[in-house]
């Protein structure tokens, strides 16, 4: 069966849970869009994606295909399966309101990942400051030798995407993302799919 397409429009984001063993697709639609995801472990909210424990235990700053996102109590939450692109950063804070005032001096309302993923993980309890420094998949952080950052724009293209197992039941918050310098200057939305596995069904003897 093919499963369904779920798409997040530009600028916004989506929740929902997974069972262990569940494969997520994040898609790169239309090439060069940045997509934040956190992760959850679906039981105690409390223990949550840590970029520190992720880079520390896969002892590598540029997480791709093979490697885990591990959590805060140092637990495998997740497994990247494929990865056609190969450049995602875990480095940066999700944009915020704050991120387009202090860094780019911009005045009034300007949409945002945290912001997003406030609004859709709100209803499962979890408030803005449980929100923890997110995976953010196809952005193109480059760094030299003397540790200065540089945002560039992905180096993804159409149809590029991720895949992950979840390693528990987890709950996933994800993004279309919202920041002019992280996406090339333009907004373009992310599709996602879920391949649940087959359960183990008991026959009547
Ligand atoms: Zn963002």
């Amino acid at each position: 069966m093919t499963p369904t397409i779920n798409i997040i429009h530009k600028q916004s984001g989506a929740a929902f849970m997974l069972k262990k063993n569940d494969i997520l697709t994040v898609i790169d639609p239309m090439g060069g869009q940045v997509s934040d995801m956190v992760v959850f472990n679906a039981e105690d909210y409390k223990e949550k994606l840590s970029s520190g424990k992720s880079l520390d235990f896969e002892e590598c700053i540029l997480l791709t295909k093979g490697h885990f996102l591990w959590s805060n109590r140092s637990q495998k939450l997740m497994k990247i399966l494929e990865d056609t692109n190969g450049r995602n950063d875990f480095l940066l804070a999700p944009c915020s309101p704050e991120t387009f005032k202090i860094m780019y001096n911009y005045e009034g309302e300007h949409p945002s990942c945290l912001g997003n993923l406030q609004h859709h993980l709100q209803p499962y309890g979890i408030e803005v400051d449980d929100i923890p420094t997110a995976f953010n998949i196809f952005m193109n952080v480059q760094f030299d030798s003397d540790g200065q950052l540089f945002v560039k724009p992905p180096t993804s293209k159409a149809g590029d995407y991720i895949q992950f197992q979840a390693q528990m039941d987890v709950l996933v918050g994800l993004t279309a993302c919202s920041a002019e310098d992280s996406n090339g200057g333009t907004f373009k939305p992310i599709h996602y799919y879920i391949e649940t596995q087959p359960k183990h069904i008991k026959r009547p003897r």
